[in-house]
Parts: C-alpha cells; structure tokens; sequence
C-alpha cells in the first residue's frame, strides 16, 4: 500500500528494547522505570473499579483529575487554568502532542522544532501535511540560539514545539529563555506546544521554567505533561493538556475524535493519589540522588558524561572507546557489553550523528550498579 511515512521505520526505543530483551542486555534505553508507584496508587485504581467507576469518562476528563491538576498548576507555578474549559486528559503525552499538531498546523504551515527532538513529533507535523524547519540545539550544553530561532521564524510559522527538560539531552530552560521565546512570538499569529513531561525532575536547587510561568507566553501555549513520567507509571498512558479556552476548544475538537476519553479508573485513582503533593514534589531529589549515583558509577569509565540539569537521562560521548556512528556503537555496546542505550542521532531527521549516546537512570540501584559494572569494564 502507499505509505504516507515511506522513510518511517518502528520508533527507536521499541526497536531497542525489544532487542535488549533478545539479547538479555541491561536496558538503560526507553525511558521508564523498573520500579513503581506507592501502592496506594493502585489500591485507589483497584477501589474505583471496584467501586464501579469503569465506563466512558467524560470527553475532556474526570473532573476530579483535572481538578487536582488546575490545584496543582496554581501550588507549584502560580498558573490559573480552569478545569472545566482549560484542562484535557489526554492518552499519554505523546497523543497529547499529536492531536495538538493536528488541530493547529496544517497544509503550509510552518512548525518548528528543536533537534535532538523527541521522535514522535516530526512524523505528527508531516501527517498534518505542514513543514517541519529545524533548530539545531548544540552541544555540549544544548540550549537555544534565540539569534537561530529568530531567522527560522517566517510569517508561515505556526506552531513552535518546546521541550523542557529536554529528552534526550537532559538540558533545561531559564525563565529568560521563555521570554525569549515570547518576545519572539509577540505580534505574530505563532502558538507554542510546550512538552514539559518532566516538569518535577529538575536537578541542583533549579526550578522548572515551565511556560505558563510567563504569561504572555501562556497565552498562546498548550501545555503537555504526563502522569506516567511523575507517577512511575508510563504504561497507564495518561497525561494532561493546559491551555487557554480557545486553544482548549481546538485541541478537543480534535481529542474527541482521535481517543474520545481516556480510561476512567486511572484518572480517578491519579485524582486520590495527587493529593497528596510530596508524591510529585520529592521527585526531583529522588532522581538526583539516582543521576549522581549513576555519574559515580560511571566515574571510572572511558565514557564522557554531560552535564544534566534535568529529566532522567544522561548524555555520554564515546570517542575515546570507539570512532564508530552511534547507532553502530549502540549495537556493539548492546552486544558486547550487554547495555541498552539508545543513539542521539535517532532524534536528527537527518540523522545527524553528534557521537553521543542516551542512558536512561530511572532504574533500581541494583540494575545501575550492574550496568555500571559492565560499562567501566568496556
Ligand atoms: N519518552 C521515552 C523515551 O524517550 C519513550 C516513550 C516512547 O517510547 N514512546 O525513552
């Protein structure tokens, strides 16, 4: 049949961990985490289902989940979203992002991203038939050139995809980026889809810039994050949308049709699990501590860490172990040494190999060290 994703082939991190499973390597790859919630979570999960609470959600929501997340954005940020017409449940960030893409951009428009971008958003803005313009993110510290970001902007820009923390570098924006943007953005007909999916994993006292801090940008911004990331339950595929009405009415046009609801026992268990806020707040020293065991660990290898100011993901370079393309090395590394990883390029559309590689750290002590182990030895 005729494709409309001729070039796409199964996403890189399902590609991996299917053959880390093969091969019985340690999976550092996919990002998710080997352990789970408190279960309390489950028991509220269990006790909704038991309780009855198993049939169509409303379309936007459980009222109770998106009235824990309106809570929860003014707490932390400060930000005022109303649940009823500024708040959407969604399946999963990355439905989030897709249906976003979908209801905004469309047949000559010009959406940009930043790359390394996340892999799911370049084929969205195709299927919507806009154009993708890309914004190289440089290395080593991966942070916008505003000055590149200025002459990407045509008055066909419609959409700019933001990432903070950004996966897969571990890079974070400042405030003054967000405003940055939003001067950007002033006077020009330009929304913002915000992925903040691990807005709480923020490392060294930093605070997350998230954009509806800046309310000129929040005007124009939807704002995507997931309960699967703060919660340690990816496989639940639940996450949230804040938006202004307006955007929020687009974006439900689109939500409606493309997953109706979202599964109800989830959100209601999600709604009794957040009420408690040190489940979300606490986990960003939860993972430092996990980012600065892994970076002892690795202390004695030949790999080169980055810096990581955020998200549960390491950068390391590889250049004094082999001269190979990353996805060459991420095979040998797999094989021989028994690690998942995944390669940087695989978030390149063209698949620009920066000769960097991504180690996920959301795993159990035990599996660190023993991935450790293997990588100083390699
Ligand atoms: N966000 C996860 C990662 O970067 C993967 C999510 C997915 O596989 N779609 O590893």
């Amino acid at each position: 049949v005729p494709s409309k994703l001729p070039d796409v082939g199964t996403t890189i991190f399902t590609v991996i961990s299917r053959e880390a499973a093969e091969l019985g390597a340690l999976n550092l790859s996919q990002g998710f985490p080997d352990f789970t919630a408190g279960p309390e979570l489950f028991d509220a999960v269990a006790r909704h289902m038991h309780a009855g609470d198993n049939q169509y959600s409303p379309m936007a929501g459980q009222p109770a989940l998106r009235a824990a997340v309106s809570a929860k954005m003014a707490a932390v940020y400060g930000a005022q979203y109303d649940p009823e017409t500024e708040i959407t449940i969604t399946a999963g960030a990355t439905q989030a992002v897709y249906t976003a893409i979908t209801a905004l951009a469309g047949p000559g428009d010009e959406v940009i991203i930043f790359e390394p971008a996340f892999d799911s958003y370049l084929p969205g803005i195709r299927l919507a038939g806009a154009i993708p313009v890309f914004v190289r993110l440089e290395a080593p510290h991966f942070m916008p050139d505003w000055n590149a970001v200025a002459r990407a902007i045509t008055p066909r820009t419609r959409l700019i995809i933001t990432n903070t923390p950004h996966n897969p570098t571990g890079a974070t924006w400042s405030l003054d980026d967000q405003r940055r943007l939003a001067a950007l953005c002033d006077g020009r007909d330009i929304l913002v889809i915000s992925d903040e999916v691990y807005e709480h994993i923020m490392f060294d006292g930093r605070e997350h810039a998230s954009a509806c801090r800046v309310p000129e940008l929040a005007a124009r911004t939807l704002l995507v994050s997931s309960f699967g990331k703060t919660f340690h339950v990816t496989g639940w595929k639940v996450g949230f949308v804040c938006a202004p009405p307006s955007l929020t009415a687009e974006f439900r046009r689109v939500h409606q049709f493309n997953v109706f609801a979202v599964n109800t026992p989830c959100q209601l268990g999600l709604a009794d699990y957040m009420a408690d806020a040190s489940r979300y707040l606490d986990l960003g020293a939860f993972y430092q501590k996990k980012r600065d065991d892994f970076r002892a660990r690795m202390a004695g290898s030949r790999f080169e860490l980055l810096d990581c100011a955020g998200t549960y993901f390491q950068l390391a370079r590889y250049d004094a172990i082999s001269d190979e393309p990353d996805a060459a090395f991420v095979r040998r590394l797999m094989r021989e040494a028994g690690v998942a990883t995944i390669p940087v390029s695989a978030f390149h559309h063209d698949g620009f190999d920066a000769k960097l590689i991504r180690f996920c750290f959301a795993k159990s002590e035990a599996l660190i060290a023993q991935a450790c182990e293997r990588l100083c030895a390699y």
